[in-house]
């Protein structure tokens, strides 16, 4: 019997749920696997999609490998390619898709009886029909077009939730306001103007000022954010993952922090320092993050979480040195400020912000804004279409904190009452609000893993096996378990 499975979502996730689909199949019976993306982007997605050179991962090659329990995998596959790159090294996002997208060929070349179906149309509902024997999936596109299904699963990226304040129209529609900055051109116009605010202070605003920053007659760039706070430089060479109690008894913020300081101190004594404590703690960060009561995961958003994104999400040290040096030549300037309004100025705009502690509003004219907010979502409040008929027929619930999702452990929607479904699952952004840590590599290519022997293996839960088409490696623990 042929199991059909759609996959909404061709990025990263999507396509490693694919990948980890082919190879795991290969025992089993026949597999149509219909990958969906409304870009029609299979494989790259927003973070892999750039084809500029300085858009650079930010995680060491030897940690971006793409098959679960491989993490070096990406690494390997450089070498075999030829291509002698340090392991610590800081690639190119836009090498990253070219991985995936042979990981993918790959899989479609040597699966015996599964195929991969590019499918390009946006998804907008989910209905669930009884069917002879199961139920059927019935998937609703925008086109008036329906494919039908045997499992889902959601692979959406980040949700949209549109502009973080009232932007008018005209500004729009001049493209004065650029609200995707990872659009084809979007920034074509904003390269040769003179000014240039960037809402936002994260790794997106790092990316966008060093495109901005590329030409040398290119605009004056200011960047702001309510806190102000920049992502810190990697330091250089890999980190030291190792592992340490971090106390979740009490479910509460205070004791896991000690531990963090504890081990922050006794590490430096040992020439390593923060970042090291920061990325050994992220393989037990979800299970710290189930330990916390909800009022401490809400005190964690509102108080803390600015200062731990900027020291997650780190700038890779070449990334850094450019960023530096823009600010040094007084090309990009960055700090505190929200903006209380924008108007349409001339063939800019004029934006009244507000610095912490000042009385009177700064007014600035700028050229172009680019939201690099990622601003932040309530599920509860609002949802995309094709999320919005699961919840309201309880076939999904949003996690208590609407930030996506509420999903089991192996990544099934939970429904209304709490119940795992066997039918559709969800991997990538949606699961931040259980899992903190679901949007980074190392977390999607182990969900997507385990979805894919969920699906197709009954009972079984082990690790995949490296396909000897994807090259053997030698036994043992890998680098980042081992460490
Ligand atoms: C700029 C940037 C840089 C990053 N760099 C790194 C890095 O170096 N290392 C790392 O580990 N992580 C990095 N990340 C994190 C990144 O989120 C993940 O690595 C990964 O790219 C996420 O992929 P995704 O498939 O979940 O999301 P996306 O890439 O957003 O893909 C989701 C896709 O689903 C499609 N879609 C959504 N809804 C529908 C629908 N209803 N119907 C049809 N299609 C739909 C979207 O159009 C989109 O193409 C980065 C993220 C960004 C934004």
């Amino acid at each position: 019997m042929t199991e059909r499975i759609a996959i909404v979502g061709g990025g990263a996730a999507g396509a490693l749920v694919a990948i980890h689909l082919l190879y795991e199949h290969r025992e089993r019976g026949a597999l149509e696997i219909d990958l969906i993306d409304r870009d029609g982007s299979f494989g790259a997605g927003v973070a892999y999609g750039t084809e500029d050179p300085l858009h650079l991962l930010n995680v060491p090659a030897v940690r971006m490998g793409g098959i679960s329990g491989h993490p070096e995998h990406f690494h390997e596959w450089l070498t075999d390619r030829g291509e002698e790159v340090a392991e610590e090294a800081f690639l190119p996002r836009g090498l990253y898709a070219t991985y995936l997208r042979d990981l993918l060929a790959r899989g479609e070349r040597e699966a015996i009886d599964a195929r991969v179906r590019r499918v390009h149309g946006d998804v907008t509902s989910i209905a669930v029909r009884a069917g002879a024997a199961d139920p059927v999936l019935e998937l609703n596109f925008a086109d008036g077009e329906r494919i039908e299904a045997d499992r889902v699963v959601l692979a959406l990226g980040p949700l949209q939730a549109g502009d973080p304040i009232p932007v008018p129209a005209e500004l729009k529609k001049s493209c004065v306001w650029i609200s995707d900055p990872w659009a084809e051109g979007a920034l074509d116009e904003a390269r040769h103007s003179r000014s240039v605010l960037i809402v936002g202070s994260g790794l997106s605003m790092v990316d966008v000022a060093l495109s901005l920053g590329e030409e040398a007659e290119g605009p004056r760039v200011r960047a702001v954010s309510r806190h102000g706070l920049v992502p810190r430089r990697h330091r250089p060479g890999l980190t030291n993952v190792r592992r340490f109690h971090v106390p979740t008894e009490t479910g509460t913020i205070e004791p896991m922090l000690a531990a963090f300081f504890a081990q922050v101190s006794r590490v430096c004594q040992q020439g390593d320092d923060w970042r090291d404590v920061i990325d050994s703690m992220r393989p037990a960060t979800p299970q710290l993050w189930k330990a916390l009561k909800l009022e401490e995961k809400e005190r964690f958003l509102s108080e803390y979480q600015r200062f731990w994104d900027v020291h997650r999400f780190r700038m890779a040290p070449e990334v850094a040195d450019r960023y530096d040096a823009l600010v040094a030549a007084g090309r990009l300037e960055t700090g505190a400020a929200s903006i209380v309004s924008l108007e349409s100025h001339g063939r800019g705009a004029r934006v009244f912000l507000r610095t912490p502690g000042a009385h009177e509003l700064d007014m600035v004219e700028v050229d172009r804004i680019v939201d690099c907010t990622g601003a932040g979502f309530d599920l509860r409040r609002q949802a995309p279409p094709i999320l919005a008929g699961l919840l309201a027929a309880g076939r999904a619930r949003a996690d208590e904190l609407g930030l996506g999702l509420d999903v089991a452990e192996d990544g099934a929607l939970l429904d209304s009452e709490g119940l795992p479904s066997d039918r559709i699952f969800a991997v990538g952004a949606v699961r931040k609000g259980v899992e903190w840590e679901a949007i980074g590599i190392t977390e999607i290519r182990d969900h997507a893993g385990a979805i894919a022997r969920r699906i197709v293996r009954t009972g079984e839960t082990e690790e995949m096996p490296l396909p000897t088409e994807l090259r053997p490696f030698a036994a043992g623990p890998t680098k980042w378990q081992a460490a």
